[in-house]
């Protein structure tokens, strides 16, 4: 499974505590948690979650609850695993019944956000539905020539700015209009990404928000906000960030196929409360795997 592999340097980081836990006896806890608190923060878990899970696994050690390194590595997966699904936070796109429903992709410019609206794209039209794209970046005129080539790469069609200056809010109306005037499934529309800490971006994409809704009562269905995983926790402030003024609705977490930060997906869940939708794994248009915590936690910790 390519997602297995996807996280094989976070894997290797977290691999260096299986040999401790292997000889592990009573009188090496101290020397264990403190490998593993290492490698965790190492691993971009962050500060916070590292000595919860850490303290965690100690008490329940001296307790007599944890008997065996297998024991340990268990009771430390399903501690991860507690933390990316305790939310009970959807996975899967939440897309309604009104038609076309429509997904806001937004970040900052660099993090994958074309591509990965491409790779979205090829992945739900497989799955049957009619995809029409919205080239909203108006801001860079290179983001509607690379979004066309993801329309050509995957077959959709593309609605894109008429004239130097259109406003993203009206290109992406028009794109939904036109969605529901000839009966597309879904909408999935870019948006520009200059940097986060420029106010008028902000505004931007409020005011994208209110075009959509106003041509579909309920749009958009989700704003995914696309987070750059080699930047490890440097992603939270952005992102929280985005989330207060927009309202993001699901996480894609890119590049995690490079980095050895993997950890930061438990951190980012766990201190926005936000679930992560996709994982891009790679630049291929199959390269966008649908976020399965379980599977997950068996890739880092394998
Ligand atoms: P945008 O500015 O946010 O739209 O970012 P782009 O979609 O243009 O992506 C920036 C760069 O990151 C491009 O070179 C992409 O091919 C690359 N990229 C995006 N997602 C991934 C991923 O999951 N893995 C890898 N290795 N590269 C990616």
């Amino acid at each position: 499974e390519k997602i297995f592999s996807g996280f094989s340097k976070t894997r290797d980081n977290l691999a260096v505590i299986d040999e401790l836990l292997l000889y592990w006896n009573l009188a090496d806890t101290d020397k264990v948690l403190d490998e593993l608190e290492e490698a965790l923060l190492v691993s971009d878990f962050g500060p916070r979650i590292t000595i919860k899970i850490v303290e965690s696994l100690r008490d329940d050690i001296l307790a007599g609850k944890l008997k065996s390194g297998p024991d340990i590595k268990d009771a430390l997966k399903n501690s991860v695993l507690d933390l990316l699904t305790k939310k009970g936070n959807k996975t899967e796109l939440q897309l309604g019944y009104r038609k076309p429903a429509v997904v806001l992709i937004v970040g900052v410019n660099g993090g994958g956000k074309t591509t990965s609206l491409g790779k979205l794209a090829y992945r739900l039209k497989n799955e049957g539905a009619k995809i029409l794209m919205a080239a909203g970046d108006t801001f860079r005129a290179a983001a509607s020539d690379q979004l066309e080539i993801w329309a050509e790469r995957t077959g959709c069609e593309i609605v894109v700015a008429e004239g130097e200056k259109a406003k993203a809010s009206s290109v992406l109306s028009q794109a939904v209009k036109r969605g529901k005037e000839q009966g597309f499934d879904i909408v999935l529309c870019d948006t520009s990404g200059r940097l986060h800490t420029n106010y008028s971006l902000m505004e931007e994409l409020v005011a994208c928000k209110k075009a959509v809704g106003k041509v579909v009562n309920g749009a958009p269905n989700e704003i995914l906000l696309v987070l750059d995983g080699t930047t490890g926790l440097n992603m939270l402030p952005q992102a929280r960030e985005f989330n207060d003024v927009v309202g993001i609705t699901g996480l894609i977490l890119t590049k995690l196929d490079g980095s050895a930060r993997g950890g930061c997906v438990v951190s980012v869940v766990d201190e926005l409360g936000i679930p992560v939708k996709f994982v891009g794994v790679g630049e291929g248009v199959e390269d966008l795997q649908p976020f399965d915590a379980e599977a997950f936690v068996n890739a880092i910790f394998s």
